[in-house]
This record gives C-alpha cells, sequence and structure tokens, in this order.
C-alpha cells in the first residue's frame, strides 16, 4: 500500500502525518502531530475549471486536450475543465462535440471533467477580450444542440443574464445538470437576481468584465458586485494573480462571502508555465505573456485576454501575498471547485474514500515536486524532492 509522509492539507488544519493510498483512493490518514518545517506539503491536487491554455497548449483545441493533460500535473493540476471563449458558430459545436472524447476516454494526466463553455451567450458590452463577431443571442436551439454534442460532457455555461432569452437559457442548462456561471455582463440587480432564481449559482471571473459603482445625484449605489457578495447562493471565481483583482477586493470578497464561495481560477491562456513570448488565441489574434504580468493583445489597445497564472502559482499567491491560511488556499483551489461540479464525493480534499488526486509541494511551497492522479505518479521532479 503506497504511503505518503509529510505535511498533510487537510480542510481545516495542516498536520504531520500519513496518507496510505490503495486502488487509486485515499485508504487512510494519520496525523502524527504539528507540522514538520523541512516536510513536503501534500495537498488535494488543484482543480482549474476557467482556462484556456497552459503549457504549450490551447484548451481551445481538442487535438491537444490529452497532451495538456499529461502536462497539467507538472502545475499540480489533477482535474480539469477546458474553457472555450467564442469562435465561430460550426467551430464551437464541433469543439463540444471533440471535447467530450477527453472527457470520457481514459488518459494519462489529469481528469478532464467536461467542457467550459464562456460564451457564446455574452453581451457585447461586457465582451472583455472576446472577439464580438463571435458572440451569439442567447438561444434554447443554440443551447439545445451545444448539450446533444456534449452528450453530458457540458460541465460550466458561462452567459450574460442581460440578453433576452438568457434566463430561459440558464433554466434549461440546469435541467440538463449544467452549472451556469454570470459574467461578462453589465446586468441589473435585478436581472442578477432573477438569474439566480433561474438556477445560476457561479459568478465568472468577479470584478474582471464587471462595470464600477455607479453615482446618482452625487450618492453611491449598490452595484452589481455588490449584490453579488452578499448573496450567499453563488459561488465567485477569482483570478488570483495580483493583476485582474486588486489584493483589497480579495480582502472584501473574503469578508463578505467567506473562504467557501471562492473559487480560485487562472484563466491562463496558452503560454501559461512557460517564459515570456508571443503567443495566439484560437481566433489567430497575438498577445504577449509576461510572467508575473498578464497577457495582453499586442493590436495596441493592451486589452487583457488572460492570465499567466498556473494553480501551484496561486497557491503560493492566496498564502503568501493575499494572507489566506493553507488550508483556506487550499479549499479554494480543490474542494470548492469540486464542490461546484457536485464532485466533493470523489475529489477535492485529503479525505479517506476520495480518489487519490495529489500535489505535492517542495517544503517552500514554490516547486510542484509529485502529482498523483488515481493513486499513480502523473509527475515527478526528482530535483525538489528532499
Ligand atoms: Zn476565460
Amino acid at each position: 500500500m503506497p504511503l505518503l509522509t509529510g505535511n498533510l492539507v487537510l480542510p481545516y488544519e495542516v498536520c504531520f502525518g500519513e496518507l496510505a493510498i490503495a486502488d487509486g483512493l485515499i485508504s487512510a490518514i494519520t496525523p502524527l502531530g504539528t507540522p514538520q518545517p523541512d516536510a513536503p506539503l501534500i495537498l488535494p491536487g488543484f482543480i482549474d475549471l476557467h482556462f484556456h491554455g497552459l503549457g504549450p497548449y490551447s484548451a481551445e483545441d481538442p487535438r491537444t486536450l490529452l497532451d495538456m493533460a499529461a502536462f497539467a500535473p507538472q502545475v499540480g493540476m489533477t482535474s480539469f475543465c477546458p474553457t472555450l471563449a467564442p469562435t465561430p458558430w460550426p467551430d464551437q459545436l464541433a469543439y463540444v462535440r471533440q471535447a467530450k472524447e477527453a472527457a470520457l476516454v481514459q488518459h494519462a494526466g489529469a481528469r478532464c471533467l467536461g467542457t467550459h463553455l464562456e460564451g457564446p451567450f455574452i453581451a457585447p458590452a461586457a465582451k472583455g477580450g472576446m472577439n464580438e463577431d463571435f458572440l451569439r443571442p442567447a438561444s434554447l436551439d443554440d443551447l439545445r444542440a451545444l448539450l446533444r454534442e456534449a452528450d453530458g460532457t457540458l460541465r460550466l455555461l458561462t452567459i450574460s443574464p442581460e440578453l433576452p432569452g438568457a434566463l430561459d437559457v440558464i433554466a434549461e442548462a440546469v435541467k440538463h445538470g449544467v452549472r451556469v456561471a454570470i459574467g461578462h455582463t453589465h446586468c441589473t440587480i435585478d436581472d442578477f437576481q432573477k438569474a439566480v432564481e433561474a438556477g445560476a449559482r457561479q459568478i465568472c471571473h468577479l470584478f474582471d468584465t464587471f462595470e464600477g459603482r455607479p453615482v446618482h445625484g452625487g450618492v453611491s449605489q449598490t452595484c452589481l458586485t455588490d449584490a453579488i457578495l452578499i448573496e450567499d447562493r453563488v459561488d465567485v471565481e477569482i483570478i488570483p494573480d495580483g493583476h485582474h483583482v486588486q489584493p483589497g477586493l480579495i480582502e472584501l470578497t473574503h469578508r463578505a462571502a467567506g473562504t467557501d464561495r471562492i473559487i480560485a481560477i487562472t484563466d491562463a491562456m496558452m503560454g501559461a508555465g512557460l517564459p515570456d513570448g508571443v503567443y495566439a488565441e484560437s481566433d489567430g489574434r497575438p498577445y504577449r505573456l509576461t510572467n508575473g504580468d498578464v497577457c495582453r493583445l499586442t493590436d495596441g489597445t493592451g486589452t487583457i485576454v488572460g492570465s499567466c497564472l498556473t494553480p501551484h502559482i496561486a497557491f503560493q499567491n492566496l498564502t503568501k501575498r493575499f494572507g489566506f491560511s493553507i488550508p483556506e488556499a487550499s479549499r479554494m483551489l480543490s474542494a470548492n471547485p469540486a464542490r461546484a461540479l457536485s464532485l466533493h464525493d470523489q475529489t477535492g480534499a485529503l479525505q479517506e474514500g476520495l480518489w487519490a488526486d495529489i500535489t505535492i509541494l517542495s517544503p517552500d511551497h514554490t516547486t510542484v515536486s509529485r502529482c498523483l492522479v488515481s493513486g499513480k505518479t502523473a509527475f515527478a521532479n526528482d530535483d525538489a524532492m528532499t
């Protein structure tokens, strides 16, 4: 029975101990004492529900999804939802159809949980870095076409609720087991609340593509992000790269929403985890990736199109830059996304009976030493092992 020894990151504490694995599952957890300074950090594997690329791979190219899955354990990722921003409509249908294979077939590396469609039912006014040519009005027929192609593998749909017909699309998607996120929106608070009533339960990268606070007659108004923070039924995605969301807003989110409503995402682009350089979106538009900064279009506008964050850097940022405890950061990167997709009985925590999907960091937390999926080593960095 394989045994891991180190500082175990449990949901609400860290302790030194042993973790046993049998038949791909965590079979026993044995606490042995207080954390040891020179021991590796053993965490539940990181789960990213929202990213567009990783390493040399685009998550928007279904032909390389399995290669990306094999790469993902290098950054501590054990499960993921490849995310597609709007592309020409026939390509979106083909993407969902082809990505289904990655979700259903046995493969090496991280688990592909199914597709996240960030669009195409997005309000042009809030498109952010999306290509406006490929946005579509909210349409039940279009949704049903996507559901048919996905055949149960569409996990997450991001939509602007102010579009005519959006509430019907939300309700229909939820009926088919799809998690619905609200985002890329300038909707009213009333629109937002109707979307929640229709079943939306998540917010796409809170604060990014959202409008600021309106002032009428010299009086500050309650704005959409305020309403989101105090609506307990929705979880909020946060990009913890230090650029997409100001540290003060992360603290505000934590105080208002609490740790367990925050889902850390990377929203990363192809090139994340690689050196600085110019890469291209799936529609061919080039962007510059600058590590420690963000990805920006090179068309002179400097529009942000995504991050160069990886989950293990997100963990470091959450703990070292934003002041979260290790268990809190871990929940944002594992337990909370698992729960969002109703997978908390399978993964997202170091708990007996769950999949042995485990990320091990070096004692200083800077390096992924080893990553296991279903108890099998999917990545091992011998240099980092101590
Ligand atoms: Zn995105």
